[in-house]
C-alpha cells in the first residue's frame, strides 16, 4: 500500500533512529498559544521596532518605552498556556525521545508544559520576571509594574542601585555564556537536530542548527513558512506544528 504521508513516515523514523536528539525552538510554538511571533504577518515586528541594549542603558526614557511595551503585552504572555507542540515536547522528552531543548522563546511555557528544568536551555532568557543587570538580583514584574504606576518612575535595584531590566536578551546584548556552552555541548553530542518554529535567522542562535548539520547530525525544520536553512536540511515539513509533533507522540 502507498504511503499517505511519506514526509511524516520519514520524520518519524528519522526520531526513532537518532541516538540523541536535540530539539531548537523558536516563537512559531508559542503562536498556537496565542503570543504573537516575530516575522509571520501580523508579527510583533509588524508593530514595534526593537529597542537596542544600548539604547535601553543610554536613556531613561528608551528604558520607560521598553517597560510600557513589557506591560502592555505582559497579559498575553501571562494568559498563555502551554500548546500541544509544548505537551508533545514534553512527553517525547519522558519517552526518552529527546536529550535537551533549546529554546530563544522568553515565555516559559516549555516549563509549565512539565519538560524537566534540566532539559531546557534559554538562549533568551525569561520574559516572566525581571532582573538587575548590575548584581542579577531578581524581581518581580509587578513590582516593577507598580513602582511605573506611580509617574512612570523606574524601579533601581535596592541591592546595588542597578538598572533593572526583564530578564531577557535584547538585541546588542552579550549571550548569557553558561547557557551558549551547554548549548554548543548539546548541539555537537546530538545526532538528530529538530528545529521547531523559527525563522532561523537570529544569530547566533541559529548558528546552532549550522553547527549541529556541520558536525554531521541530521537536521530537520518543521517550520510553516521556508527558512533561511531549508538548503542545508535533510528534511523540511512546512506544517503547522501542534499537529506535527502532537501526532509524533500519538504514533
Ligand atoms: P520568528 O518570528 O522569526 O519565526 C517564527 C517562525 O515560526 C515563522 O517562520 C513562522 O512561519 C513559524 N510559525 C509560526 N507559527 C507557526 C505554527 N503554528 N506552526 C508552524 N510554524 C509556525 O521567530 P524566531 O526564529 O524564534 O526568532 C524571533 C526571536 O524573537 C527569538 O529570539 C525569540 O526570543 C523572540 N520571540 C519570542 C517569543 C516567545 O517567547 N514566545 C515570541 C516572539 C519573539
Amino acid at each position: 500500500m502507498k504511503d499517505a504521508d511519506p514526509q511524516f513516515t520519514r520524520l518519524k523514523e528519522i526520531l526513532h533512529q537518532a541516538r540523541r536528539t536535540t530539539i531548537f525552538t523558536g516563537a512559531g510554538i508559542s503562536t498556537e498559544s496565542g503570543i504573537p511571533d516575530f516575522r509571520s504577518p501580523g508579527g510583533v515586528w509588524t508593530k514595534y521596532k526593537p529597542i537596542e541594549f544600548q539604547d535601553f542603558l543610554a536613556s531613561e526614557d528608551m528604558r520607560r518605552e521598553s517597560w510600557r511595551r513589557k506591560f502592555k503585552t505582559d497579559e498575553v504572555v501571562r494568559a498563555a498556556k502551554p500548546n500541544i507542540g509544548h505537551m508533545a515536547i514534553a512527553e517525547l522528552s519522558e519517552k526518552g525521545l529527546i536529550s535537551s531543548v533549546i529554546t530563544q522563546n522568553i515565555d516559559g511555557l516549555h516549563q509549565l508544559s512539565g519538560l524537566s528544568d534540566i532539559r531546557i536551555i534559554e538562549l533568551h532568557g525569561n520574559a516572566t520576571y525581571a532582573a538587575c543587570l548590575s548584581c542579577r538580583k531578581r524581581f518581580a514584574l509587578e513590582h516593577v509594574r507598580k513602582v511605573f504606576e506611580i509617574d512612570q518612575q523606574l524601579l533601581v535595584c535596592d541591592a546595588c542601585g542597578g538598572i533593572i531590566k526583564t530578564a531577557t536578551i535584547s538585541f546588542g546584548q552579550p549571550m548569557p555564556k553558561a547557557e551558549m556552552l551547554r548549548a554548543e555541548k548539546e548541539t555537537l553530542a546530538c545526532d538528530l537536530f529538530l528545529a521547531v518554529g523559527s525563522s532561523l535567522v537570529v544569530y547566533p542562535a541559529a548558528g546552532f542548527a549550522v553547527m549541529a548539520k556541520h558536525n554531521r547530525a541530521k537536521l530537520v525544520i518543521i517550520n510553516r513558512e521556508p527558512t533561511d536553512l531549508d538548503g542545508i536540511a535533510d528534511l523540511v515539513l512546512n506544517r503547522e506544528i501542534g499537529c506535527t509533533l502532537g501526532k509524533l507522540v500519538d504514533m
